[in-house]
C-alpha cells in the first residue's frame, strides 16, 4: 500500500498542503510530495536506508516537515529532538533512541557535534537547512533505481517522540504507521473534518500535539499551516489571516492568546480549538463559552499518539470538569492500587487499551501495562455517561503525616483566591512528617499584594489543617514544560534550595 502523501498527491495535487506562516513558503500536495520524493533520495545517496533511526535537530519550519516525510518515505523512523536542546539533553536523547544518523540545521551543528562524540556508538551528522534542501536537484536525487522506497505498513515505528518530562527523564516513545492512522481517524470521527479544513501548527513540532496534524495533513487533505515558534498575539492574528478552522494548544496558549493585545474576536471559521497536554481550569472554558470559541479539552499522551478522550464544544460547557468520552476504539478501565476495575464516580489510575497504544519506549523503561490495557500514571474518574475527568497524577500524590494530599485540591482552592493567577502544589521531604505541603503561586496583574498569612487563611476556610501549605512562594512564573503542565521537580528545586536557608515556618 503507498503512503498517504504520494496517494494524496495523485487525488488533490493542486490543493495546498503546506504553508509556512513565516517565510510564505507554501507546497500543493504534488509539490510536496516531489520535494520529498528528491529529498528521499538524497538522504538515500548520504546512507540512510529503511529502519535506520533519524535524529531531526531542525528549526519548526518546512525543512523538518520535510523530513518527516522523506524519513516515512525511506522506512526510517523519525526522532524529532526539537531545537533548542544542549548537547548534554541531545546526546541523553541520541543515547537513548540508539539514532544512527542526525540532521541538523547549521545553527545546531556545533551542539549536536559536541552531543556525538560524547556517544560511543559512531553517528553520521547531516547538515541541512532550507536552502539546501531546495537546491537538492531532482535529476540526481531521485530514489535509485534498485531502492524500493517503503510501503504504508502499520507495523513500522514512524516515530520515537520523547515525553514532555513531567515526571521526570523523557521517555521515547515508539509509534507506528499504524497508531498514527488509528489516531487521525478517530480523532475526525470525533471533531470533524472537512475538505476546506486548514489547521494552524504551533506547538512544537517534537511534541504530539504540533506533529500529530502535520502526519495527518495528506490523510485529511487538508492545509497545514505552520507557525513555528508560538507568539500570542500572531497566532490571533493567523487565525484570521488564513482562515484557520482548527488549532491545536496547550491550555497556557490559549489563556495567552484571549489575553493578547490584538485579540479581537476568533474568527467565524474557526471550529475546533483542540486544547490538551494539561488541565484545562473551568475558568477559561467559562471564558470561551463567553467568547463563543468552539473549544474541546482533550486528555492526550504520546504513548497513546495522542488523544484518548475529547470533548466537543457543548460538551464541554455544560461539563467543564470533563474531557468527555473516550475516542472510537480507545477503552478506559479506572483501575484501583490492586488493578480492580472501579465502578463509575470513582477515581482510580486511568488505564488505556485500544489500536493506537504504543508497542513500547526504546531505552530502557517498560512500559506499566495490566489486564486492562497501558496504566498511565494519572488519576482520573468516568462519569455514569462514560466521560472522563482527569484529577491528577498518581506520582503527585502527597503523603503527610500519614495522610494522604490531593495537590490539584490544594491548587484549586489558591487558584480561588482573587490575588493568585496560577498555583502549584508540591510534598518536600520533612522529618516530622515525611513530606509536607508546600506552594509556588504567580501573582494576578493587580496592585493588590499576595501575603501569606492571606492565603493561609483562605485555604483554612476550605482545607483540613494538615492540606494547608507550610511554605508559600510567590513567583513571576511557574516552571512548565512545552505542553503547560508543572514541571514538578523545578518546583520542588525551588523549595529545596529555600529550605536550607529558611526554617520550616509553621
Ligand atoms: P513524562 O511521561 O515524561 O512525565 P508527560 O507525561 O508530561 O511526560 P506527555 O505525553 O507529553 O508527557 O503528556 C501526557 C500527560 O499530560 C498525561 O499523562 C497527563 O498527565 C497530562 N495531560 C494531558 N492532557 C491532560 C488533561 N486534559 N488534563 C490533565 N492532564 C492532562
Amino acid at each position: 500500500m503507498r503512503q498517504w502523501l504520494s496517494q494524496r498527491a495523485e487525488t488533490s495535487p493542486t490543493a495546498c498542503a503546506l504553508i509556512d506562516a513565516e517565510t510564505g513558503d507554501n507546497y500543493t500536495f504534488a509539490a510536496l510530495d516531489q520535494a520529498v520524493e528528491r529529498l528521499a533520495g538524497r538522504l538515500i545517496t548520504l546512507g540512510v536506508s529503511q529502519g535506520d533511526r533519524l535524529g531531526i535537530v531542525l528549526s519548526p519550519r518546512v525543512e523538518s516537515v520535510l523530513i518527516f516525510y522523506a524519513a516515512a518515505r525511506i522506512g526510517a523512523t523519525a526522532v524529532p529532538l526539537g531545537h533548542r536542546l544542549t548537547a548534554t539533553e541531545i546526546e541523553t536523547r541520541l543515547t537513548h533512541a540508539t539514532v544512527q544518523t542526525v540532521i541538523c540545521g547549521r545553527s545546531a551543528d556545533k551542539t549536536v557535534f559536541e552531543a556525538a562524540t560524547a556517544i560511543e556508538n559512531d553517528i553520521s551528522i547531516i547538515s541541512m537547512d532550507k536552502s539546501t534542501i531546495d537546491s537538492v536537484d531532482s535529476v540526481e536525487n531521485t530514489i535509485p533505481a534498485g531502492v524500493n522506497t517503503a510501503t504504508w505498513n502499520s507495523q513500522r515505528t514512524q516515530l520515537l517522540l520523547f515525553t514532555s518530562g513531567t515526571t521526570g527523564s523523557p521517555k521515547a516513545v515508539k509509534l507506528t504507521a499504524g497508531n498514527i492512522l488509528w489516531s487521525a481517524v478517530a480523532s475526525a470521527f470525533r471533531v470533524g473534518i472537512t475538505p476546506d479544513e486548514q489547521w494552524l501548527v504551533t506547538l512544537p513540532l517534537h511534541h504530539m500535539g504540533g506533529i500529530a496534524p502535520i502526519l495527518r495533513g495528506p490523510l485529511y487533505g487538508m492545509t497545514v499551516v505552520l507557525r513555528g515558534e508560538f507568539d500570542a498575539e500572531q497566532a490571533v492574528a493567523d487565525l484570521h489571516q488564513y482562515d484557520i478552522t482548527a488549532v491545536s494548544l496547550v491550555p497556557t496558549m490559549l489563556r495567552r492568546m484571549l489575553n493578547s493585545a490584538n485579540k479581537s474576536s476568533f474568527p467565524e471559521t474557526l471550529r475546533t480549538v483542540l486544547l490538551g497536554g494539561a488541565p484545562t481550569p473551568t475558568a477559561l472554558i467559562n471564558q470561551c463559552q463567553d467568547e463563543s470559541i468552539p473549544v474541546c479539552p482533550t486528555y492526550g499522551l504520546t504513548e497513546t499518539a495522542s488523544q484518548v478522550a475529547t470533548a466537543r464544544p457543548q460538551t464541554a460547557f455544560n461539563n467543564p470538569d470533563t474531557v468527555g468520552t473516550p475516542l472510537l476504539w480507545s477503552d478506559i478501565t479506572i483501575v484501583d492500587e490492586s488493578g480492580s476495575p472501579q465502578p463509575a464516580g470513582s477515581p482510580g489510575e486511568i488505564v488505556v487499551d485500544g489500536p493506537t497504544v504504543t508497542p513500547g519506549y526504546a531505552g530502557p523503561e517498560t512500559m506499566t501495562t495490566g489486564a486492562y490495557g497501558f496504566h498511565t500514571g494519572d488519576i482520573g474518574i468516568l462519569d455514569t455517561n462514560g466521560r472522563l475527568t482527569v484529577v491528577n497524577r498518581l506520582d503527585d500524590r502527597i503523603v503527610t503525616g500519614g495522610e494522604n494530599v490531593d495537590p490539584g485540591e490544594v491548587t484549586t482552592v489558591l487558584e480561588s483566591h482573587p490575588a493568585v493567577a496560577a498555583a502549584a502544589v508540591v510534598g518536600i521531604p520533612d522529618s516530622d512528617w515525611g513530606e509536607r505541603v508546600v506552594a509556588a503561586v504567580t501573582p494576578v496583574m493587580t496592585e493588590r499584594a499576595v501575603s501569606n498569612d492571606d492565603l493561609r487563611s483562605h485555604a483554612r476556610d476550605y482545607l483540613a489543617g494538615f492540606k494547608i501549605p507550610k511554605q508559600i512562594r510567590v513567583v513571576d512564573t511557574l516552571p512548565r514544560t512545552i505542553s503547560g503542565t508543572i514541571n514538578r521537580d523545578a518546583v520542588h528545586e525551588l523549595f529545596m534550595t529555600d529550605a536550607a536557608v529558611t526554617p520550616e515556618d509553621e
